[in-house]
């Protein structure tokens, strides 16, 4: 993370496909409007890199960048589907060795879900470099296609012992490690293996192993059982939207991706291209993204009054987005920044 003169921490800022750029002006300006000490340095990813022809979706300019600044906060990416380009996104995830995919799920004021008032809040730990996202497929002969899981006790251990960091820091009780142990015995088996024996180093915190299609099952039925949950890859994808949508949907989700040496915020969601451009996109997901970013470079003040605005706003349920409001009541993304904006000097 790199400082300019006024103390500002430099963060690049990658807005991204469809959504992107209208997500990342609104949050741009409650964090300007709150007094944030960033400083933006604009990079580019995803749709643009393609159409540039660099089919990796991200220019070398942006991979230094980020170097460089250790910390970015990016909007969704759209990804070609089926033709030869690989995801931006994982290319940002394997170059800078983000292995640490992180997913609070919690209620928030004043939206209204079938589970609000269960106390909802836990975190996903996704695994984020290996398993099928590391990219190897390929067609076995006409008709046959094969894709290539790829778990190591390294990675298994690092995201285990990140989970168990977190939930320590958090004050959190219990560790559950999510996984199909009981088919793919070798893979998923090892994030089993590996895990119990990080976690056994742990002993402020209870662990438990749950199959992976039950922890689906029992997020819905009994979500608020759980405090951090890890996975590998794919799991953690799926489960993680599976969670956002206990706690108002992918407009409400936010998310770190975590390396040793660069932290990437972004929103779970993605470019959602049928409703780009009209301003009808919730911002939230991002802002709460960058919140998680303020507070990973210190700036704690302004994460505490932005999260209070937010809350405040949300508790009001004036001039939220379409996603969130009531029905029929849904306002431009313009209003609602303009209302958390309003709501930044209350108590
Ligand atoms: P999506 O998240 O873009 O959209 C799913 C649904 O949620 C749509 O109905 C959309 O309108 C709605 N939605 C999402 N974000 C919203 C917001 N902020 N406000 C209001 N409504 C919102 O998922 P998709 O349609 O499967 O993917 C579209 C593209 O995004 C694909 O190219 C996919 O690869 C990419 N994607 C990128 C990321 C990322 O960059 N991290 C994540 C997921 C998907």
């Amino acid at each position: 993370m790199s400082a300019t003169s006024a103390s500002k921490v430099t963060v690049t800022a990658i807005a991204g496909d469809g959504i992107g750029p209208e997500v990342m002006r609104a949050v741009q300006q409650v964090l300007a409007a709150a007094g944030a000490q960033v400083a933006w340095e604009d990079a580019v990813a995803g749709g643009e890199a393609f159409a540039r022809g660099i089919s990796t979706g991200a220019p070398q300019e942006t991979l230094d960048s980020i170097a460089r600044n250790g910390v970015a906060l990016k909007g969704p990416l759209a990804t070609p589907v089926g033709h030869g380009e690989k995801s931006a996104n994982v290319t940002l995830r394997t170059v800078f060795e983000m292995y640490g995919n992180i997913r609070p799920v919690r209620e928030l004021p004043g939206i209204r879900t079938p589970f609000s008032g269960r106390g909802i809040d836990f975190t996903v730990v996704r695994e984020n470099v290996e398993d099928l996202y590391a990219g190897i497929e390929h067609m076995q002969t006409p008709g046959v296609a094969q894709a290539l899981k790829l778990v190591t006790e390294a990675g298994c251990a690092r995201i285990t012992e990140l989970a168990a960091a977190l939930a320590e820091a958090e004050g959190r009780r219990k560790v559950t490690i999510a996984t199909k142990a009981n088919i793919l015995k070798l893979t998923e088996g090892m994030l089993k293996r590996v895990g119990e024996k990080v976690l056994a180093g742990h002993p402020s915190l209870v662990h438990e192993h749950m199959i992976v299609d039950n922890c689906a099952h029992q997020m819905v039925i009994r979500p608020e059982q759980f405090d951090v949950v890890v996975m590998t890859n794919m799991n953690g994808d799926i489960l993680s939207d599976l969670a956002a949508g206990l706690v108002g949907g992918l407009g409400v989700a936010p998310s770190a991706n975590l390396g040793d040496a660069v932290a990437m915020f972004e929103a779970v969601h993605g470019s959602a291209p049928q409703i780009a451009g009209m301003g009808l996109a919730n911002p939230t997901a991002l802002l709460l993204s960058a919140l998680m970013m303020l507070r990973h470079i210190g700036d704690f003040a302004t994460a505490r009054k932005v999260e209070h605005a937010l809350y405040v706003t949300l508790e009001e349920g004036v001039d939220l987005t379409g996603d969130i409001a009531a029905k029929g009541r849904g306002a431009q993304t313009d209003r609602y920044v303009a209302r958390l904006i309003a709501n930044l000097g209350r108590e």
